[in-house]
């Protein structure tokens, strides 16, 4: 399916309006679980002296670079979370849409894409956005970003292959309980939020077995690339003491988005490059690598 440039257009700037209202959601949403709801209610009040913002100044990202990032009445600084989700969620939205046109989804071929698919992929890039930012923010994901997702996957899984990513409601409860298995024992010894396991368990359904080892272990992956010399900085360069807290959602977030398109791709380039030879230049780090998924599959094994 090759979509025409103006499509893309009008998608990126409904990705900006939308992202608009995700920066409302994203501030919203965390703070119905506290007792203070007197601001939730004036949401186009600037947050510190509650001057109302004018219509003009309110369009995505133009509206903040006019305002050089500062409110027109106090000058008070606007964060820059509201204009970047305002632009990272246009860029998803038209990236997501040429992704899925051009190469499908895993376990689902591009001239299998239908209208379905492309719906169904924006509407998850854009809770995964939403929860993503709230728990770098929070350290929270939100009741209405772990339930649509659970009912989107389940949904999803009823469309029968070649259609769908999980092969079948048996993939998908093998899943299930891997996916959600793996992130509940981090919940239980500490290092993971409950939402945290709650989102898993529309990830497992979405991704099925074996797929939804490649999303976890990309998410792993990307958050230990990142977390590693995050938590060396902090102890050496910040000298700080104490544990260093990083929220996990947004990397499981990162590892599935990635899955979404290319899990089966990367699955079988995983087999294929570390698992049927162990000669060559590669041998040493591949039997490492094939180690540590020997590893990790047996920890799987252990809780599914
Ligand atoms: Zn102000």
């Amino acid at each position: 399916m090759v979509i025409p440039i103006p499509i893309y257009v009008v998608v990126f700037v409904f990705g900006l309006v939308f992202g608009s209202f995700f920066n409302v959601c994203i501030h919203r949403w965390p703070q119905e679980e506290k007792t203070d709801h007197e601001w939730i209610k004036t949401p186009s009040n600037c947050p510190k002296c509650r001057a109302p913002i004018r219509w003009y100044d309110n369009i995505p990202l133009i509206g903040w670079l006019r305002l050089g990032g500062k409110c027109r009445d106090c000058k008070a600084p606007i964060h820059w979370r509201y204009p970047a989700v305002e632009l990272g969620n246009a860029l998803l939205w038209t990236g997501s849409l040429y992704l899925v046109t051009t190469y499908g989804l895993s376990n689902v071929a591009p001239e299998n894409i239908g209208i379905a698919h492309i719906i169904f992929v924006i509407f998850l890039a854009s809770i995964w956005l939403i929860g993503m930012v709230t728990d770098f923010e929070h350290t929270l994901i939100p009741d209405e970003v772990w339930l649509p997702n659970l009912i989107a996957a389940v949904v999803f899984m009823f469309a029968a292959a070649p259609y769908t990513i999980s092969q079948g409601w048996l993939s998908s409860l093998y899943g299930l309980l891997m996916f959600a298995g793996f992130i509940a024992m981090f919940w239980f010894f500490g290092g993971m939020g409950f939402g945290d396991v709650l989102v898993a368990l529309g990830f497992g359904i979405i991704f099925g077995w074996p797929l939804s080892n490649v999303a976890l272990f990309l998410g792993i992956l990307s958050g230990g690339i990142v977390a590693i010399p995050l938590l060396i900085y902090v102890r050496l360069v910040q000298k700080k003491k104490g544990r260093a807290e990083m929220p996990f959602g947004p990397w499981l977030f990162l590892g599935c988005y990635v899955s979404l398109f290319f899990g089966t791709a990367i699955k079988d380039w995983y087999l294929s490059t570390f698992l049927p030879s162990g000669t060559g230049a590669g041998a040493v780090p591949a039997a490492i690598l094939h180690q540590l998924l020997d590893l990790y599959l047996a920890a799987v094994g252990l809780i599914s």
